[in-house]
């Protein structure tokens, strides 16, 4: 996922340590930096800090501990939790953006979003559906700027005379700016696609303040990062890849119609800020079943989920559509006898 945003006040130098390579910031017990993977100046003894993560057996999302809900059960799905002891040092976040919208509006905003899906969900959904839990949360996620050096090679339509395709290739300069990539695991890459657009970047407040200011619910959990700082990396390269290609596609390749693209990318000025996103995640039942959204903690009209489809109304219209084929078929035949 990767979705450019415009920011202005979220990007304060941070302080502290920096990978002398792309100013990534490094923390203690880094042995390398977490984004280029320049090994960290010596000296810097190895954090002996005991970080234990709840795990969630049944969904896999990592969350903080709650002192005041030490029931074992995972805040997203309600399943029982294990606790982890990872190897790198956890990721915290370092700015967390305000919710916005109150719990009330949040399964108001659920029921708005049920009425809106269409005809072929069941029409009572808004009215039948139950909400079985209405959990706050911070989700974890990158925001990450860099400067890329992309060296590419591809084939492409232009200056292809006879044959379809001709060979390319160059090297370019391209700018990313506030990217914001899922680092979720409580949310789906497709949850966390469909609201990423939308938060309000320049409301951003230091993670430190959460305990002097009301940033949330009170119940709100804030999202480990759950990919540990090696993994962090490469899924940054990843992603400003695939965004580098897609950027390419658009004008700095010659032609049209493109295949075999390959791009490596060199990263420098690279900054990444970690952001807790937040979100309200429902569970709801209707006739039985369970299923979940996730409405926007900033902008209550941005919701995603699972929903009921009525197959008694996919029935009707197949079963119209063939006895409208039917009748067709019947007058064509009619008028060719006559
Ligand atoms: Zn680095
Ligand atoms: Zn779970």
């Amino acid at each position: 996922m990767s979705v450019s945003m415009d920011v202005a006040s979220a990007t304060t130098s941070a302080t502290g340590p920096c990978c002398a390579r792309c100013q990534g910031p490094l923390e203690p017990g880094d042995l390398r930096c977490a984004v280029c993977g320049l090994a960290a100046p010596q000296g810097r003894a190895p954090a002996s800090q005991a970080v234990q993560v709840l795990r969630c057996t049944e969904c896999g999302a990592a969350v903080s501990y709650s002192a005041e809900a030490q029931a074992p059960k995972c805040r997203f799905c309600g399943a029982v939790t294990r606790i982890e002891q990872p190897v790198d040092p956890i990721d915290q976040a370092d700015w967390l953006l305000p919710f916005g919208v109150p719990p009330d509006q949040a399964d108001q905003a659920l029921r708005q979003w049920m009425s809106t899906l269409g005809f072929f969900r069941p029409s009572d959904l808004s009215r039948a559906a139950t909400v079985e839990g209405l959990r706050p949360i911070w989700w974890a996620g990158w925001l990450v700027s860099a400067d890329a050096v992309v060296s590419w090679t591809a084939d492409s339509n232009a200056g292809a005379h006879r044959s379809s395709w001709a060979p390319h290739a160059g090297q370019t300069q391209l700018p990313f700016r506030n990217l914001l990539l899922s680092a979720s695991r409580g949310l789906s890459l497709d949850e966390a696609r469909e609201l990423a657009p939308y938060f309000r970047l320049d409301l951003a407040v230091p993670a430190a303040h959460r305990t002097q200011q009301q940033l949330g619910p009170p119940d709100a959990v804030l999202e480990q990062f759950d990919a540990q700082r090696s993994a962090a990396r490469k899924i940054v390269s990843e992603r400003i890849a695939a965004s580098a290609e897609d950027a390419l596609k658009r004008g700095v390749i010659p032609g049209s119609a493109f295949r075999n693209v390959h791009v490596a990318v060199l990263l420098h000025a690279l900054e990444t800020r970690r952001l807790a996103l937040p979100s309200y995640v429902l569970a709801y039942r209707y006739k039985g079943r369970s299923y979940r959204a996730v409405v926007h903690g900033q902008d209550a009209s941005h919701v995603t989920g699972t929903a009921p489809i009525a197959w008694g109304k996919v029935a009707l219209v197949v079963a119209g559509a063939l006895a409208l084929v039917v009748l067709v078929i019947g007058a064509l035949v009619l008028a060719r006898a006559a």
